[in-house]
């Protein structure tokens, strides 16, 4: 699938920036600034495309949570007829909130508490994606505790190389803390099988995120296939292969759109070899195109040469920049046609807190808006409220037609876990 082929829900009209039919301007005067704009129909457009690409392969759509956990967008893709992927408790309250039911959910995580397993176990998840030896222990024992039986699948460290990719968001390569180690495999999968409240029916993988080919996809199931094979031989009834997340997301020009078409054959492939059930976890290829965050020009400064745009967005509300070296795109709302070379900065009192570093971009005035764009995946859900920064507002449009779905943060909120009255205990 070509770049252009998904929608693009921000344009520019009249000489504004639009999500759909909905002026920016508008929704920063509703909602305030900092605020997230998500596109309803990006996720519907991209949820359509990746589904139309599965659709001759045995498959389920399980978006990751983790990337954007707005209860609208869960919804919106519930609706849509996908199931979810959560990495915590917290994630499943969430999905189940937003309507899911039990048989919609999978989870992993590499270090899921004792609670987190009980909780997903009476929840009735279609799948809990089991990490290590000690976890597969753990889940048995409670498992029993509670008089059920439980479908598990097995998190494989493929132990594939990827190319291009930030070293954070590389995660399927021998080393890295997540997954079972291949050469572990078949004697657990042997553990597993004599054990009488589990029930070993997945192999999974998830090599990494914004993966720019197929490759590590084609890799990784190579390998998947023949620990499948392996597993097999030993008794366990395998069913689902899940081959998690990564479809990657176009963040500036040139940057790979993900070959859906590719993708589909090369699953479909594997399954029908395999003759079992596909499982993906995308979490940034539905939420990241549909989000911009707008921000407010605060300040301009001049100071050793350098120009300063500083915003009333910073590192606590987007996160990227500084901890992936993400590079977002970033547009004014009501461009004039001036450029500039500057850093786009926000308030808070680090040197890392910047939105982009030395960036030719429109010249914006104080009291301006700028866009920065692709910024629903990892976003919101990283904020934090360093230097006491109440989180932004998320704003759900559709049409022509928008809702604050998430109220920005109050002083109140800031300080509402404090106890006023600690009670003290001797030890
Ligand atoms: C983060 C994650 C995903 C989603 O990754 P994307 O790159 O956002 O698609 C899927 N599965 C697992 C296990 C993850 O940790």
């Amino acid at each position: 699938m070509g770049k252009g082929l998904l929608t693009n829900a921000y344009s520019y009209r009249d000489g504004a920036l639009h999500c759909e039919d909905v002026p920016a301007e508008t929704i920063a005067i509703a909602a305030g600034t900092p605020v997230f704009v998500y596109s309803a129909a990006v996720v519907r457009d991209r949820y359509r495309a990746l589904a139309a690409a599965l659709s001759g392969t045995p498959s389920r759509i399980h978006y990751s949570l983790k990337a954007n956990g707005n209860r609208a967008l869960l919804s919106l893709l519930r609706e849509l007829g996908s199931g979810v992927d959560v990495v915590s408790g917290g994630e499943l309250a969430k999905a189940i909130r937003a309507g899911y039911r039990g048989e919609d959910v999978i989870c992993g995580g590499v270090g899921k508490t004792a609670r987190e397993i009980r909780e997903a176990i009476q929840a009735r998840l279609k799948l809990i994606n089991v990490e290590s030896r000690a976890e597969l222990d753990l889940v048995n024992a409670i498992a029993g505790e509670v008089g059920a039986t439980v479908p598990i699948g097995f998190r494989v460290n493929p132990e594939v190389a990827i190319a291009n990719a930030h070293e954070y968001i590389a995660t399927g390569s021998r080393g890295h803390k997540f997954g079972i180690p291949r050469g572990d495999v078949v004697a657990t999968a042997q553990a597993a099988l004599a054990m009488p409240h589990v029930r070993l029916v997945g192999l999974d993988m998830h090599v990494g995120s914004q993966l720019a080919t197929l490759d590590p996809y084609r890799d990784g199931l190579r390998r998947l296939e023949g620990l499948i094979g392996e597993v097999r031989r030993v008794g366990a009834p395998l069913r689902y292969v899940d081959v998690g997340g990564g479809l990657p997301v176009a963040y500036v020009a040139g940057d790979p759109e993900p070959d859906l078409d590719g993708f589909g054959s090369l699953v479909g492939e594997a399954m029908r070899r395999l003759d079992m059930e596909l499982i993906v976890e995308p979490g940034r290829f539905f939420s990241a195109a549909c989000g911009v965050m707008l921000t407010r020009v605060l300040y301009r400064k001049s100071s050793g040469g350098k120009e300063y745009v500083i915003a009333d967005a910073g590192m606590n509300d987007l996160i990227r920049p500084s901890h992936y070296d993400a590079v977002h795109r970033v547009t004014a709302v009501r461009p004039t046609g001036r450029r500039v070379t500057a850093d786009l900065v926000g308030p808070i009192c680090e040197t890392g807190d910047f939105l982009a570093l030395d960036r030719d971009m429109d010249d914006v005035a104080v009291g301006d808006l700028v866009a920065v764009h692709e910024a629903g995946a990892y976003s919101y859900v990283m904020a934090s409220n360093y230097n006491a920064r109440p989180r932004a507002a998320e704003v759900m449009v559709d049409g022509h037609r928008f809702a604050v779905v998430t109220a920005r943060e109050t002083y109140d909120d800031l300080m509402r876990l404090e106890l006023d009255d600690p009670n003290w205990r001797d030890a």
